[in-house]
């Protein structure tokens, strides 16, 4: 049965902690749709289509990529959320906003630019998406950012280090005093998982790199697809392996439903804060649940991620992220004009560390074509 009703422990937008610069409320939508409607806007989501998931955006049409990741994800989460009487809007704005810090090539690309910042405070792709809507994205007259409510904020700062917590002010507390995030925070951060786990699973079928014999050595893979064998005894192989992705992900969120309900109940928090009070999170699966989540996780890692293939993709990411973060940052004139400009004046008033945080914006920001495309225009011009 589907309620429309907001659990009181629900984060709500007429009590939301705020926007860091105050506006005017919205008159048709609640502050959390206006929180998704810009991060639907912004330039930083445009960008999510040409970014790599997995794979990189032109070995196909058909795979994942940063913006259908983070579609999928937002699917995930608005269904748990409704199902537990927790803001939707929230959710989404949430699961859209996520991962708009993501460099080009995914997590090759973030490693790559995390050792070319080594020495200047490091690159952390979670925090850069914060970085993104709290100061990046320029498209609003009166403030920098999206100037996004509090509560999209906290959960799209899923980690972060105690060092960097001290510099975030409110957002930053929860980290240094082992809070939770709200429950629609929560609930991204695992939709997150569910969905990056089974899709890459999909697209790993699709590119051949993984096979169904390898993943029939998981027992829940395998129950799934004797199931739908069983059930379907002529069904086409990709059909079948489709088939066996939706009921996993059908199975994982229903487990997860449950199981939460049950915390939830247990816990009996009354309002948003008696949820960040807890010790630990209060949306979670079942014991089996999270070893089948952990069993999947690490049969991509030792099967996929590091393929031969994903591999070659890997050394060539951390090349061409290196390669443009040295060449701007040797000199500032390669940059666009008005990059070039702030990196000067950062790093008159930062120091170097502060040049080179416009550079790593920047590179950052780039798709996985326009970083190619700009790497061979700037080795022809040496
Ligand atoms: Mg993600």
């Amino acid at each position: 049965m589907l309620r429309t009703r907001l659990a009181s422990y629900a984060a709500r937008s007429t009590s939301s902690r705020g926007r860091r610069f105050e506006e005017p409320g919205p008159d048709y939508r609640s502050e959390f749709q206006r929180d998704r409607d810009r991060v639907i806007h912004s330039t930083a989501f445009r960008r999510l289509v040409y970014k790599t998931q997995v794979f990189v955006n032109h070995e196909g049409d058909l795979y994942r990529t940063r913006l259908t990741h983070s579609l999928e994800v937002a699917q995930i989460a608005r269904t748990v959320a409704r199902a537990m009487q927790l803001n939707e809007d929230l959710v989404e704005a949430i699961s859209l906003a996520h991962d708009l810090g993501h460099t080009p090539f995914g997590h090759a690309g973030q490693d790559a630019l995390n050792e070319c910042m080594r020495e200047y405070g490091g690159f952390e792709h979670n925090l850069q998406s914060l970085r993104v809507v709290d100061l990046l994205e320029e498209s609003y007259a009166s403030f920098p950012g999206l100037n996004l409510t509090f509560e999209t904020r906290e959960g799209i700062l899923k980690h972060c280090s105690v060092r960097n917590a001290r510099e975030l002010g409110e957002l930053g507390v929860r980290f240094i005093e082992r809070q939770q995030p709200g429950l629609e925070a929560q609930i991204a951060n695992i939709a997150d998982e569910i969905a990056y786990n089974n899709h890459d699973v999909d697209d790993g079928l699709r590119s051949g790199l993984i096979t169904l014999e390898q993943l029939a050595e998981i027992p829940f893979f395998k129950e799934q697809l004797d199931w739908v064998r069983r059930q379907y005894p002529s069904i086409a192989p990709s059909r079948a392996n489709r088939e066996v992705i939706r009921r996993m992900i059908d199975v994982l969120v229903s487990d997860l439903i449950q199981i939460s309900e049950d915390c939830v109940r247990e816990a009996a928090p009354e309002h948003i804060d008696d949820v960040r009070a807890q010790a630990v999170p209060l949306i979670r699966f079942s014991a089996p649940f999270v070893e089948v989540q952990r069993t999947l996780k690490e049969f991509l890692r030792s099967h996929l991620y590091t393929h031969p293939r994903v591999a070659q993709m890997t050394r060539q990411a951390h090349e061409t992220i290196g390669f443009l973060f040295d060449a701007f940052f040797a000199d500032f004139d390669r940059l666009p004009v008005e990059h070039a400009a702030r990196a000067r004046q950062d790093q008159t008033t930062k120091g170097r560390a502060g040049a080179a945080r416009v550079v790593a914006d920047y590179v950052a920001g780039m798709t996985d074509r326009f970083a190619l495309q700009t790497r061979e225009a700037l080795a022809g011009l040496k």
